[in-house]
């Protein structure tokens, strides 16, 4: 009966919501209600009072949620931005400073150490940021009370409060980016509640200022996420010069010994493992940029972020930690992201000539590759999917 009258409730909300657009409730009207659900969910009058009373948006978060980036990244500006020899160095010691407590944690969970370092690196730059800019609950709040993404924030809201009410960290500690990711790992309060640890066994969870919580906590995620300690996460290979970038996606997975039937070798020419592994082939910087093998731990990586570049940066991060090469290349040179128009020019284009593109909001995201690719082929191209400048002149000419 609970469950039939709040989703009444819900489809009442949403009713309302759509058709008083113009009329959201004030900020305080609407932070009445949520703390009356939030006292229905169990969150004590204390916390309440102490995170809620006084409670004010925060305009610098609604601007960062309505910027638009100016054009996308391409994986050379990604990799050079992310991984470069500063960030290495500091890993390095990093991984040797915590030496002890990584390997005592990522024996108990069955992740490599370099792994989680490389996390750490690249979410706030080994713990340096961890503490947070942006009051969490304001934050949080802000967008739930914004009509956006209210449903998803509101959730996040209320499990930050329960997370507060739990003792884990006090209101005033509470602190993260502009859209509620917290400490050493900038996990959001759900991904918290499911996953975070108190490894040192003090009764808190303390993502924010305990660096074993912290390492035990994204351990956690990646163990649960599927994990394979024994497996590494790809590599950069050498494709033939005859290959089928029809074969280069994530959807399509081979054993290596299948890849190496096609003709891929290690980048040194060498024959590939002899591992049984299922593989897929990427090429997140088109055809003439450099390939890679991906493994399932690749595909765990992309469970905490679903961006191919990150994932790439991570496992790339985690090789340069313990000595191994720097990729062959980054793409090519010259090559610039598509501005923001300019991606959104490329998907009306590709519409109107019948490749669906997944919307036309200047995000170039998997539906428009697989819109391009197809574009590609039909117009006896090398289908890579990969949205340059060139693609675009080209698509803008039609078939
Ligand atoms: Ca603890």
């Amino acid at each position: 009966m609970r469950v039939f009258m709040s989703l009444m409730l819900a489809v009442l909300l949403g009713l309302v919501a759509q058709t008083s657009v113009a009329q959201e409730p004030s900020f305080n009207d609407w932070l009445v209600e949520l703390r009356q659900e939030a006292s229905q969910k169990g969150i004590s009058q204390a916390t309440l009072d102490a995170t809620l009373i006084g409670l004010e948006p925060i305009p610098r978060v609604i601007e960062l949620d309505r910027r638009q980036p100016e054009f996308t990244w391409t994986f050379r500006d990604y990799m050079t931005k992310l991984v470069n020899d500063v960030r290495i160095k500091k890993g390095k010691r990093k991984l040797a400073e915590n030496k002890k407590l990584l390997n005592e944690i990522g024996q108990k969970y069955g992740i490599q150490p370099r792994y989680l370092v490389a996390f750490w690196g690249l979410e706030t730059d080994f713990g340096r940021l961890a503490k947070g800019y942006f009051p969490t609950i304001a934050a949080l709040a802000t967008l739930a009370h914004d009509g956006r993404r209210s449903a998803f924030f509101r959730a996040q809201l209320l499990a930050a409060l329960k997370i507060i009410d739990e003792g884990h960290i006090s209101p005033a500690r509470m602190k993260g980016s502009w859209a509620g990711a917290m400490g050493h790992f900038q996990f959001i309060p759900t991904t918290f509640q499911a996953y975070a640890q108190d490894y040192d066994g003090d009764g808190k969870k303390d993502i924010w200022g305990n660096q074993a919580d912290a390492y035990a906590s994204a351990a956690n995620f990646l163990t649960k996420s599927k994990w394979k300690d024994g497996e590494t996460w790809g590599r950069e290979v050498k494709l033939p010069a005859n290959f089928d970038f029809n074969l280069s996606t994530k959807k399509i997975k081979k054993s290596l010994s299948k890849w190496q039937s096609l003709g891929i070798r290690r980048l040194d020419g060498r024959n590939l493992p002899t591992v049984d592994i299922k593989a897929s082939v990427i090429t997140p910087a088109g055809a003439k940029g450099p390939a890679f093998l991906v493994y399932g731990n690749f595909r765990t990586i992309m469970v905490w972020n679903q961006s191919i570049f990150y994932a790439i940066a991570v496992g790339h991060l985690a090789d340069r930690f313990v000595g191994l090469p720097r990729l062959s290349s980054l793409g090519p040179k010259g090559d610039k992201g598509l501005t923001h128009e300019e991606g959104r020019a490329l998907q009306e284009r590709l519409a109107a000539l019948g490749f669906d593109p997944g919307g036309t909001d200047g995000v170039v995201g998997p539906k428009s590759r697989e819109a391009i690719r197809n574009f590609q082929r039909k117009a006896g191209l090398v289908p890579d999917g990969y949205p340059s400048p060139e693609l675009l002149a080209r698509v803008k000419k039609g078939l």
